[in-house]
């Protein structure tokens, strides 16, 4: 199968084509990412009507890029994938109008993906991972540890009750007077830093239930970083903090790996980090630790299919379509659409 992978839910127009084999082989035959950083930088965060216009703009040069990069021509599609939510919809509604026209236009089977979906098999652009696994979902508007138990099949073990991991990341990095998007940067600033220098809340820690929060923390860093004068000690805060949530995220991590063994009867243990977190080397390391101490392997996706990219979206896209999921033309998008209902929505009947 090849497919074209179209991503506009936030603020990435991206567009990718994608070989897969009958045995599961897959091969990213090109993978183009137009970021808008630039054009919301001065809002520092991202503007939404800026978003759909931008996406607009260049999602026909991008799909161009992304066919003639892989060397195809669309008569050798055998489908198109695109992001149907979750997201900012007028964003979504461009790639995903992108999409069916190309379908309409070819006699293309249409897979309208869920984005979560794309990062959730994300790793499995790079590396053999069977189903099922342990998924952690660290994106900036999500934070979920899920069992991935096959093709659009997962139940949730546990979410955030207030804050993403990235939200968390992008606001505290702004409180550090950082610029957007704040969770590289910080990253960056902490290099260096002392994390015992700054003691930060520990919510949830050693709590029952695989859930997350980051709001008392961010409360914590902002009050902190008002404190902060010099160099030396803003390097310190951003390395407590990337500790503390790479700690909170090992910290739940371990309760889900303990009841998904349980529930696995010790086998088949795969744990999986995905979402623009996961690109972050602390946390990354941190739950390498977490996975091996607990008898999981330990796979995260090449650091540019942690955040945004169509290539997952068109391997997800790939696995429904092998296994005949498709989609009616008259997909709609979805501003919300969790990931646990997905399996029951490959034929959306209400919005
Ligand atoms: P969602 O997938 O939940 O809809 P999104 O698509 O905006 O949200 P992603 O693109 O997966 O999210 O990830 C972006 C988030 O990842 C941002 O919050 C960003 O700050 C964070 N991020 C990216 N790189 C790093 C890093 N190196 N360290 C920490 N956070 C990072
Ligand atoms: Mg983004
Ligand atoms: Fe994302």
């Amino acid at each position: 199968l090849i497919l074209l992978g179209l991503e506009t839910s936030c603020d990435e127009t991206a567009a990718s084509v994608l070989r897969r084999s009958a045995d599961g082989r897959v091969e990213v035959l090109s993978s183009v990412i137009a970021s808008q950083i630039a054009a919301h930088a001065p809002y520092g965060g991202v503007v939404p009507e800026i978003a759909a216009r931008a996406h607009v703009e260049s999602i026909d040069a991008i799909a161009g890029q992304a066919m003639s990069e892989a060397g195809v021509i669309y008569g050798d599609l055998s489908g198109v994938a695109a992001t149907a939510g979750p997201g900012l919809v007028g964003g979504v509604m461009v790639g995903l109008a992108f999409g069916k026209a190309v379908a309409l236009a070819r006699g293309l089977p249409l897979i309208a993906v869920n984005h979560l979906e794309g990062h959730a098999v994300s790793a499995r652009l790079a590396a053999d991972i069977p189903y099922p696994f342990l998924l952690l979902l660290v994106s900036g508007g999500h934070c979920q540890l899920l069992a991935v138990e096959g093709v659009g099949a997962c139940k949730r073990l546990g979410s955030t009750i207030d804050d993403a991991a990235g939200e968390a990341f992008d606001k505290i990095a702004k409180s550090l007077g950082l610029p957007y998007p704040g969770g590289p940067a910080l990253e960056k600033l902490a290099v260096g830093g002392d994390p015992t220098a700054f003691t930060l809340p520990r919510a949830l820690l050693g709590r029952d239930g695989c859930d997350f929060s980051f709001s008392g923390l961010k409360t914590a860093a902002a009050r902190l970083a008002e404190t902060v004068t010099s160099e030396t000690q803003r390097k310190d805060l951003a390395a407590a903090v990337q500790t503390a949530i790479a700690r909170q995220l090992s910290d739940r991590t371990d309760r889900a790996m303990a009841a998904y063994a349980m529930t696995r009867g010790n086998r088949d243990l795969r744990f999986v980090v995905a979402g623009g977190v996961a690109a972050n080397g602390a946390v990354r390391a941190k739950l390498m630790e977490t996975a091996a101490a607990r008898g999981f392997s330990f796979n995260a996706p090449p650091l540019i299919y942690c955040t945004d990219n169509a290539a997952m979206i068109a391997l997800a896209g790939a696995e429904r379509l092998a296994l005949g999921m498709t989609d009616p033309l008259d997909a709609p998008a979805r501003p919300r659409w969790p990931l646990d209902a997905a399996a029951a929505l490959s034929h959306p009947t209400h919005a």
